[in-house]
C-alpha cells in the first residue's frame, strides 16, 4: 500500500487486457491473454496487478475497507473530470446502461472537441501524464482509506483527477472497478494457470504454485513470492498466521461399510455439527477467524474470540473447528439458521446474547512455528488436545474410532439425535495429511438426508435466467443452474430451476442478478441450452429434486455415463441462496455423476 515501488507499468495495459478478455468466450484465449500480462509485468507489482484483475484491492480476508464511493459521488467526479453538467452524465448513464461506458464517450466527445481545437490542444493545463497501475492502484487505496469527515470529499478529488488523466478506455474500467462492477469472472484457477506459464516454467508447475496458495490463500503473496524469489521458494512456503489456508473439504458416501472401506478400515468419526466452519488463528493476544470462504468474521464472534484466548495454551496457532448456536436454557444445538439470524442483528452484543454459541474443535494446522498440514492426522489430533484447556463452549468435537459400520451407523443416529447433520469419517492411516484446497477421500461425509429420494440437495451457480411470463412478467421465471467442473474450471448445465421460489425471492431476482448480467455466455460456461440472459457466475443456491437423470441439452459430465448425454435433475426446486459459498464451492461434476451412480445402484439392489 503506497509503497515506493520503482517497477511500474502503463495502466493501459491492464485496461487493454480487460477489454479483449471481456469481448472472448473461451477459456483458454482467457488464460493466453493473462500469460500476455503477466509477462509485461514487472515482478514487483504482480500483487497488485492481480487484486486489479479480480476487481479488488487486497484479499477480502484482510477485512480492509472497500473503495466506498456512492454512485452520486462517481456521477459527480465524471463530471468534473469531463467538464459536463451532471444531468448529462446521469442521461447518458440511464441511456447506456453503464456508468463506465458513460464515462468513456463523455472521454471521447471531449478528446475529439479538443483535436477540433487543433492547436490549442496541446496547451500545458490539457497535457495529461500517462497513468500507471501503481498510480491507479496508489489512488484507488487512498479512497478506499480515507474516512470520517471531509472524506467525501477528498475521495472525489482523487477519482476526478484519476478520470481526468485517463484516456477513454481506461475511464470506463476505472469507474466499473470503483463501482465493483469489474467482474470479468476470472478464476483463481486460470490465473494460477497462468502464472505457472510465465514464472514456474510451464503448466506441470501449477500443482507446486496450488500447494502454496493452499497455505497462504494470497494469489498476489503467493505470485509475488514467485515471481521474485522462483519456484524453489514456493516449494518450503509455511502456512502464516493472520493469512487463511485454504479448507480441506470432503467427499460424501451413503453406506457406512462403503465409507468404512474407503477410509482404509479403522476411522475417525465424529459429529459432523450444523453451524459455521471457523479457522482460527491466534499470536499472542491476536486472534482472526476466518470462515470457509476465506472472509474475516472476527468481528461477529468476540464470544469466540475471548474463548480462544483463555482456552488455547499456545501463543501461536491455527486450527478449525465448527461455530454452532445452542440454547443456553438446555444446553441443546440449534442449526445454522439460528447463526444466520445471530448475523443479521446490528449490535454484536445482544446478538451474541441472543444466540450463544459454542465452539466443536476438529483439527490444528500450525502450532508454535511448526507446519502440520503435512503430519498425519493422528499427530495433529495429539497436539490439539494438548494445546485445548477444554471448556463447556469451546473444546473437541464428539467422536470415536471405529472400524465397525454397526457402530458407525449407531453413532450416526446418536449425532443425529443430538442436533448435528450426520458424520464426519476421516482416514487415520499415515498418509491421512491436511490437504488445504482439496476435496478427497481422507475425509467422507455421511450427512442425514441422503436417505431421501434425491440423496442430497446440491448447490449450483446461477449461468443464465429466463424472463418469467404471466404473474412473474417483469421478473425472472427460471435461472440456468450449472455445476463446476474444477479439472477443466468450467460450469457445465445441470438444469433449468423455476419453482421453490417465494414470491419475495422471485422479486428480488431482478436485483440481485443486475450486475452480474453479461450480453454473451461466459467463457467458463459450457451450455447447450440457451437463456434470456447470460450471468457471469457467482451466485450460489442450494437445490433439490425428485431424481438424478441423463439429459441431452445439459453439459454436466457430459459423455462420462453415455456418450451425448449429460446429468440433469429432474423436477429442481429452490431451496435457498448459498451466500457462504463462491461459485468454485458449488457442488461438482465429479459429485454429480458419483451421486447419479448411488442413485444407480439403490434402484438396482
Ligand atoms: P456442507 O454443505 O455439507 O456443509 P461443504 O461443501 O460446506 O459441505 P464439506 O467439506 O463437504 O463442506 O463438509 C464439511 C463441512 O462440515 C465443513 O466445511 C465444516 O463446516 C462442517 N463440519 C462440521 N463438523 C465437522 C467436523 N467434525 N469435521 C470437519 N468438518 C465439519
Amino acid at each position: 500500500m503506497g509503497e515506493n515501488i520503482k517497477a511500474d507499468m502503463e495502466f493501459s495495459i491492464l485496461a487493454s487486457t480487460f477489454e479483449k478478455i471481456e469481448a472472448i468466450t473461451s477459456r483458454t484465449q482467457m488464460t493466453m491473454y493473462l500469460v500476455d500480462l503477466f509477462r509485461k509485468t514487472p515482478p514487483e507489482i504482480i500483487d497488485k496487478v492481480i487484486y486489479l484483475i479480480q476487481g479488488k484491492l487486497w484479499p477480502d480476508w484482510m477485512g480492509l475497507p472497500e473503495l466506498g464511493v456512492a454512485e452520486k459521488t462517481l456521477v459527480k467526479a465524471i463530471a468534473l473530470a469531463t467538464n459536463t453538467p451532471e444531468s448529462k452524465v446521469e442521461a447518458l448513464y440511464k441511456k447506456l446502461g453503464d456508468l463506465g461506458k458513460a464515462a468513456e464517450a463523455l472521454k471521447k466527445e471531449r478528446e475529439k472537441s479538443s483535436a477540433g481545437m487543433g492547436l490549442l490542444a496541446f496547451i500545458p493545463t490539457e497535457k495529461k501524464e500517462k497513468l500507471t497501475v501503481l498510480k491507479v492502484y496508489n489512488t484507488f487505496t487512498r479512497i478506499a482509506l480515507a474516512t470520517g469527515e471531509g472524506s467525501r470529499d477528498i475521495k472525489l478529488k482523487l477519482l476526478a483527477g484519476l478520470i481526468s488523466d485517463a484516456s477513454p478506455k481506461e475511464a470506463k474500467y476505472i469507474v466499473r472497478f470503483v463501482e465493483g462492477r469489474l467482474r470479468l469472472g476470472i478464476g483463481d484457477a486460470t490465473i494460477l494457470e497462468a502464472l505457472a506459464i510465465v514464472y514456474g516454467g510451464g503448466a506441470h508447475t501449477r500443482p507446486i504454485i496450488e500447494r502454496a496458495y493452499n497455505l497462504r490463500a494470497d494469489l498476489g503473496n503467493v505470485a509475488k513470492v514467485l515471481a521474485l524469489k522462483g519456484l524453489e521458494e514456493l516449494k518450503g512456503i509455511k502456512p502464516e498466521v493472520g493469512i487463511p489456508v485454504r479448507p480441506m473439504l470432503a467427499e460424501r458416501l451413503s453406506s457406512p461399510m462403503e465409507i468404512l472401506k474407503k477410509a482404509g478400515g479403522k476411522a475417525l468419526v465424529e459429529y459432523k455439527y450444523d453451524g459455521e466452519r471457523a479457522q482460527i488463528h491466534r499470536k499472542g493476544s491476536n486472534v482472526w477467524i476466518f470462515s470457509r470462504r476465506l472472509e474475516n468474521i472476527t468481528k461477529q464472534y468476540p464470544d469466540v474470540v475471548e474463548y480462544t484466548l483463555k482456552h488455547l495454551k499456545s501463543n501461536e496457532a491455527i486450527i478449525e473447528g465448527e461455530i454452532v448456536a445452542y440454547d443456553p436454557d438446555t444446553g441443546e444445538l440449534k442449526p445454522f439458521q439460528e447463526l444466520m439470524h445471530r448475523k443479521r442483528k446490528h449490535d454484536i452484543h445482544i446478538a451474541m446474547k441472543e444466540y450463544p454459541v459454542k465452539v466443536f474443535l476438529f483439527d490444528l494446522l500450525y502450532a508454535d512455528g511448526e507446519d502440520y498440514t503435512n503430519k498425519p492426522i493422528l499427530e495433529r489430533r495429539k497436539k490439539l488436545e494438548e494445546i485445548i484447556t477444554p471448556s463447556e463452549v469451546f473444546r473437541i468435537a464428539e467422536y470415536i474410532m471405529t472400524d465397525n459400520p454397526e457402530e458407525l451407523e449407531k453413532f450416526f443416529l446418536k449425532a443425529i439425535e443430538d442436533g448435528a447433520e450426520g458424520v464426519m469419517v476421516k482416514a487415520l492411516h499415515g498418509q491421512a495429511i491436511y490437504q488445504a484446497g482439496a476435496r478427497g477421500w481422507l475425509w467422507i461425509k455421511y450427512k442425514r438426508d441422503y436417505k431421501s429420494e434425491m440423496i442430497d440437495t446440491v448447490d449450483l451457480v446461477v449461468v443464465g435466467a429466463f424472463h418469467g411470463r404471466g404473474r412473474r412478467g417483469g421478473t425472472y421465471g427460471a435461472l440456468l443452474m450449472a455445476a463446476y467442473n474444477p479439472e477443466k474450471d468450467v460450469f457445465e448445465t445441470v438444469c433449468k430451476v423455476g419453482s421453490g421460489f417465494t414470491d419475495e425471492d422471485l422479486a428480488k431476482l431482478p436485483e440481485m442478478l443486475k450486475p452480474y448480467i453479461i450480453d454473451h455466455k461466459h467463457p467458463r460456461v459450457v451450455a447447450k441450452m440457451k437463456p434470456d440472459v447470460w450471468v457471469t457466475p457467482a451466485l450460489v443456491a442450494e437445490i433439490i429434486g425428485a431424481e438424478i437423470t441423463l439429459s441431452p441439452i445439459h453439459t454436466c459430465g457430459m459423455d462420462a455415463i453415455k456418450p451425448g448425454v449429460g446429468i440433469s435433475i429432474r423436477f429442481p426446486r429452490f431451496i435457498r441462496w448459498r451466500p457462504d459459498k463462491g461459485p468454485e464451492d458449488a457442488t461438482t461434476t465429479k459429485e454429480l455423476i458419483e451421486m447419479y451412480k448411488k442413485q444407480l445402484k439403490k434402484i438396482t439392489a
